[in-house]
Formats: structure tokens, sequence, C-alpha cells
């Protein structure tokens, strides 16, 4: 079984459950004390989670007022996690923060507010519940996530979406695409198309495990780090 070592966040639960259901194992990293070059030769994939936000300085910005920080070391933690995994070839899928911290981490930048930012953009906040549908995104037919969730939208390319974030990919990360936006124009999905699975996602798909919306993307994620790790 490959360990997927999970960056700890909040609430952990509905993580642990998609990759259980998926057949995974996950290994909670430590932001204080781990070596991320030393940790991603240990597992098979990495998780990044949901969490607050990316602190803008990091892509060589001041904070916006709505600016919610994540906890300390954080981002520090995750920008190097994310290095070593890029360049060990391990596979990384991300979550909201997780995708926002990837792509930060490889070069790109971020929309820190879309309501202070688009004009007329759908609502990303939508609390509670957490599976609750907030808009649909048009999926990229040429992208992994199509190939992967073609199957269960029977050939459409718009699926509907939870969404609980405020910043979005503004400049993408040098070697990703998009592979989903909202109807708004906001990003909701890149990938590395040179990867076997280098994968982010706005919403969150790991609320979904009781009702498996999007339990292909934990199982594609994990057959990736399974052929990894026969290698
Ligand atoms: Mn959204």
């Amino acid at each position: 079984m490959p360990i997927i070592g999970v960056v700890p966040s909040a609430r952990m639960c509905d993580y642990e459950a998609s990759m259980q259901r998926a057949g995974g194992e996950l290994r909670v990293l430590d932001p204080m004390h781990d070596d991320p070059a030393g940790v991603v030769r240990d597992i098979s994939g990495l998780l990044l989670t949901g969490g607050g936000d990316v602190h803008p300085q990091l892509f060589g910005e001041a904070p916006h007022e709505t600016f919610v920080p994540a906890e300390p070391g954080r981002d520090e933690h995750e920008m190097a996690l994310v290095t070593a995994a890029i360049d060990a070839g391990l596979p990384i899928f991300a979550i909201c923060r997780g995708l926002q911290i990837m792509n930060v981490a490889c070069g790109g930048s971020l929309v820190q507010d879309i309501p202070a930012s688009i004009p007329g953009a759908v609502t990303h906040q939508v609390a509670m519940p957490k599976s609750a549908i907030a808009h649909e995104v048009w999926i990229n037919r040429e992208s992994l996530l199509w190939t992967i969730l073609e199957e269960r939208l029977e050939g459409e390319d718009t699926c509907s979406v939870n969404s609980r974030h405020h910043q979005s990919v503004k400049r993408i990360a040098p070697g990703f695409v998009v592979s989903a936006t909202a109807p708004d124009g906001v990003i909701e999905a890149i990938e590395r198309p040179d990867r076997a699975f280098c994968m982010g996602v706005q919403w969150h798909p790991e609320n979904f495990w009781r009702t498996g919306e999007f339990r292909e993307l934990f199982e594609g994620f994990l057959r990736a780090a399974s052929e990894r790790q026969r290698v």
C-alpha cells in the first residue's frame, strides 16, 4: 500500500476517509521537525490540504486587508515540500490552499481576494455544509482531470463543485496548464502535463467521500503513487 504524506490541516478526517476509501495509507507530516528532502524519499505521493491563506510576500505583494494567515511555519514547510516533491518526480495532489501553495512554490502568483479583484465573480465562499454545491466548473477536455472524471461526468465537460476560498491562481506557474475554470474565469484546477499526476483543484473533493463524486481523483492519485513505488 503506498504511503501518502499529508500536510496537517485543522480538519483531517475527510482527507483520511477519502484516502482510505481509495486504498491509501496517510502519514501526517510534521512542519516543525521534518526535513522535506528526507520526507519525499519515504513517501510515494504528497497530499497538500486546505487551510489559511498563502502569505502574499511569497509572490511579492503586500497582504490585502482580508488576509487570513495559515499556521506559523506552514507556508515555508509546504514550499520546501513542493520543491522537493517536484524534484523527486513524486505524484502531488493539491487541494484548495494546496493548489495555491503549489502554484506559488513553482513560480506563479495568486489573486489575493476574489471579491475585491474580480467584479461580478460568483460566490466562492459557501461554508456549510461542506459538500454544498457553490458553482459549476468547466473542465478542459485535453487534461488529465478530464480523463479521470470523464466516465463519471458521462461525457459532459462541466461539473458542480463546492467552494471555500477567496484566493485563486493569478499567474499560473511555468510548466502548468489550466484544467478547469469557474464561469467567472477563476482558475479552479491546474496540472503539469509532463507528470504522471501533479494536480491541484480549488474545490474540496475530500468532503464528498460519503457519496463518492470525486473518488476517482483520489484513486488516480494513488494509482500514480503505487506505480512510482514499484519503480
Ligand atoms: Mn471556487
